[in-house]
């Protein structure tokens, strides 16, 4: 190492500090990188790998970005999940005596980006800390750009912890090594990159810096190593004080509907399966939201229904009037579409890389409070009276900022040009100073004109040789001799001073030197100021994203049609022709059709569903879940009458996520899931299953469907769809008295089959599998024998189970089992037989299961 150059040795020691992550390394105007990094960085940015001497035997691998584009070069490594430690020049380089001093300000890591061209607008960014004390484990999840810092923790199961990560999706984890160690192989489950750090706890002190005692002091200690942990690494990462990061939120996991990972996906809560996009999931239906923050708090409220009754009643009460009274909504919707991001803003306040526009922001959008405030309060809701109920407007930080700083600021704030005149007395003389010696400037350019004769002679300025007389050859003749002192020579011209302009140079150049200094330590002082008051901003931004979610879910519910949902604390589920949400808003052409649903405890609570595929089963079966969600986040629900009993958890097993998880098989997976669900529902969940028992030969998986059925119904109790291709398990409707029969209709004209998508009681008394495939123009020896192989299969086997039949005297069929790509290929069939499988397939609908 002794014999590399000092800079060479200078990066080698500060790379010892950032072996995880790739070092931009400041040299002048660029950021270099050198031996590995370079080589890597060059592959991963796609940017020339050269080489420099660095007094070694080889020459050292180097690349570099310009450091005014190398926002986009660290956004790109780290959407990739790298980390970038960020190396400055911590002196002026004209002072320093042998290498300039350079040390790393900052580290940017997927979960703590700050620069907006790395994070996306509505949704949070959030980094999450696991723990594990006292044989519990704990999460704190943070979104550094807002400040917002969760905390919750669990006894017992690995999987509790990977759900409650699962509903953050972090980009980055850290947190103790073993349970980082556990995490791994899950979270690749989850299909994005994350990074993982091993970290230990900041020490107490530290905390005690951040956080308020008394919240610490409140928290399990799973939790506050949880914190701690959190805590640490972004001191190490950022090297800044977070002002923003105050407010510790501990919540208890059982405070929400339980959803875990394959629900929330099979559900498409926030993204659709097919292609994991927000659109065609229930968030984009339900984001009418006119604030960013509204956008990601509604995504929150979405990931954790609610499980107290009176605070649902109380945000349907909100959007019950923001429903009703249209003018009110409009009100609302048109004040909130002039305020800006606030939370963000707050968290550049506060990581101090807030410009004059982002304070220009901040104050315009707190100059739009009053009249939302206004609103809220003439409201009829109660719920938005008291959102607004004694609200600190921070009316006085708006009209400071708007004393200290100009309409239209510049983007740099290093540069002048941002602060008022009047706001500072000293400044505005140095600004007179530097007007009047322009003026002086112009007036010496007169007189020099006159005194010479010289009408082209004029007054100019570069950085090298400051102000100056310039006169072009021809006329150079004309100047008097020995007052003009000669500096550049150009090609047709001559640049001169004289002793008083230079006198005037170093006062004028003095004056802007000085304002531009004053002018940057003015707006820092004003920053600090606000960061002083960044959790009143916090709270106020809270109340408008709030606000902004409350017309968001009326706005939808009007233009969709919902109704106000009557939540209740008892049993019974009673939905009149109640509709999927989504599937009502993207089909095309075709109206959706309404079915109901009733699952009361003196009725049936268990629905045995059958009906061919492609008959509308799972759309049916989901629309259930989602009605439940919708109220319990507090919004109407597609529905004529809606009484929703609270459910503590959903469970779903359904097809479309079991690609989901490599190398195991579609009946193991099932058989895994319908194992957490004889543990984990009580009688208030709802159950799903869709397709019970395929992935095993038919008869052992009738039996098990059978028999998981009779579970639930007997020993859960809980509310429960389930569809099924065994139409013999219809028989159970006889021996189960809380299980009902249902299938959906389909009407047979002639050689065509028409999907009624109609509920109807009764099972289903075949399921066209044959019927499909020979729709799909299968050649007719196929389907011949099939018929009569399903006639031979249904006559064995009868004969062991003859009573239990007695509703199957039709003809038996074998389970149909047309795979989507086969109907994809029958150009013969037609779309209104089979329903329009593309769309089946964004709905989320397993259109493709075998
Ligand atoms: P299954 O589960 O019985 O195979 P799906 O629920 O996947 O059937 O429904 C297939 C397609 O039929 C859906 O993608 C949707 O486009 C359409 N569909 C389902 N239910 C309805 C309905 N109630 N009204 C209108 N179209 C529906």
């Amino acid at each position: 190492m002794s014999s590399y150059t000092p800079m060479i040795q200078q990066y080698l020691s500060i790379k010892e500090q950032a072996k995880d992550a790739f070092l931009f390394f400041r040299l002048g105007d660029f950021y270099e990188m050198f031996f590995d990094d370079a080589i890597n960085a060059s592959r991963e940015l796609e940017i020339t790998l050269t080489g420099r001497e660095g007094g070694g035997e080889n020459r050292i691998p180097m690349c570099g970005v310009p450091h005014h584009s190398a926002e986009g070069y660290i956004a790109r490594l780290v959407d990739k999940g790298y980390k970038v430690a960020i190396c400055e020049q911590v002196e002026d380089p004209s002072a320093a005596k042998g290498v300039v001093r350079r040390e790393i300000i900052r580290f940017v890591t997927p979960g703590t980006v700050m620069e907006t061209k790395s994070i996306a607008e509505k949704a949070n960014n959030f980094i999450v800390a696991v723990s594990h004390s006292d044989s519990a484990f704990g999460i704190a999840a943070c979104d550094l750009t807002t400040g917002e810092l969760y905390v919750t923790s669990f006894q017992g199961a690995l999987e509790l912890l990977t759900d409650e990560i699962n509903v953050y999706r972090p980009a980055e984890i850290v947190g103790d090594e073993h349970v980082l160690e556990q995490l791994r192989p899950v979270v690749a489950a989850f299909n994005r990159p994350v990074l993982f750090t091993a970290r230990t706890p900041m020490e107490k002190a530290g905390l005690e810096g951040q956080f308020e005692l008394g919240e610490l002091n409140h928290l399990a200690p799973a939790r506050l190593r949880a914190v701690a942990i959190m805590t640490g690494y972004l001191d190490e990462t950022q090297k800044r004080s977070l002002g923003h990061v105050r407010r510790i939120q501990s919540y208890e996991p059982n405070q929400y509907m339980v959803l875990d990972p394959f629900t929330r996906r099979n559900l498409e809560l926030v993204e659709t399966v097919h292609d994991r996009s927000k659109r065609g999931s229930l968030l984009w239906l339900l984001d009418r939201s006119r604030t960013s923050m509204g956008a990601r708090l509604l995504r929150r409220w979405i990931d954790k229904p609610l499980l107290s009754k009176k605070a649902i009643d109380a945000r349907l009460e909100a959007v019950d009037e923001l429903y009703n009274n249209f003018i009110l909504r409009e009100d609302v919707r048109r004040e909130l579409n002039e305020i800006y991001d606030l939370e963000r803003l707050v968290g550049r306040v506060a990581f101090g890389s807030a410009n004059g526009r982002d304070l220009n922001a901040l104050r315009t959008s707190i100059q739009h409070v009053p009249a939302l405030v206004a609103l809220c309060a003439d409201s009829a809701s109660t719920t938005m009276q008291q959102l607004v109920g004694g609200i600190d407007d921070c009316s006085d930080l708006a009209s400071m900022i708007e004393t200290v700083i100009v309409e239209d600021p510049p983007i740099s704030v290093r540069d002048g040009g941002l602060i008022k005149a009047g706001y500072d007395v000293y400044l505005d003389q140095l600004r007179e100073a530097s007007v009047s010696g322009k003026k002086w400037l112009a007036e010496l350019e007169r007189q020099e004109r006159e005194a010479t004769g010289i009408k082209s002679l004029k007054i100019g300025y570069n950085k090298v040789f400051g102000y100056y007389l310039e006169v072009s050859k021809a006329n150079i003749s004309m100047l008097p001799e020995g007052r003009y002192e000669r500096k550049q020579t150009l090609a047709n011209a001559e640049r001169y001073v004289t002793p008083e302009l230079k006198e005037k140079e170093r006062l004028i150049l003095e004056a802007e030197e000085k304002m531009v200094d004053l002018e940057y330590e003015k707006f820092v002082e004003l920053r600090e100021h606000l960061s002083a008051h960044l959790h009143r901003l916090q709270s106020l931004a809270e109340t408008i994203a709030t606000l902004d979610v409350y017309q968001s879910l009326a706005a939808v519910s009007s233009e969709q049609r919902f109704v106000k949902p009557l939540v209740t604390d008892g049993y019974d589920m009673v939905i009149e022709e109640g509709r999927h949400p989504v599937v009502e808003a993207v089909i095309e052409g075709t109206a959706f059709i309404a079915n109901g649903t009733g699952l009361t405890r003196d009725g049936s609570s268990m629905l045995l569903i059958t009906g061919p595929n492609m008959a509308g089963k799972s759309t049916y079966m989901r629309q259930v879940a989602l009605i439940s969600i919708l109220a319990q986040i507090g919004c109407f629900v597609p529905a004529r009458r809606a009484e929703i009993p609270l459910i503590d958890r959903i469970f779903t097993r359904i097809g479309a996520a079991d690609d989901l998880i490599g190398g195991q098989s579609t009946f193991m997976v099932e058989m895994k899931d319908i194992q957490t669900m004889t543990e984990k529902a009580t009688s208030q969940s709802l159950v799903i299953i869709d397709e019970l028992g395929r992935g095993t030969s038919t008869g052992e998986g009738m039996a098990i469907a059978q028999s998981v059925v009779e579970f639930v119904h007997h020993q859960v109790g809980c509310k429960a769809l389930v569809s099924t291709h065994f139409h013999e398990l219809a028989h159970l409707e006889e021996t189960l008295p809380s299980l009902a029969n249902v299938c959906m209709a389909v009407q047979e004209t002639g050689d065509n089959v028409t999907f009624l998508r109609k509920l109807v009681p009764g099972a289903a008394s075949s399921s066209y599998g044959i019927y499909c495939a020979q729709l799909a123009g299968l050649p007719d020896s196929i389907i011949q024998r099939a018929y009569s192989l399903l006639e031979t299969h249904a006559e064995l086997e009868q004969k062991p189970q003859k009573q239990a039949q007695a509703k199957q005297i039709q003809e038996q069929q074998k389970p149909d089992s047309v795979p989507a790509s086969s109907l994809a290929d029958g150009g013969t069939i037609s779309e209104e037989a089979i329903g329009d499988r593309s769309r089946s397939k964004r709905g989320g609908a397993n259109g493709g299961q075998d």
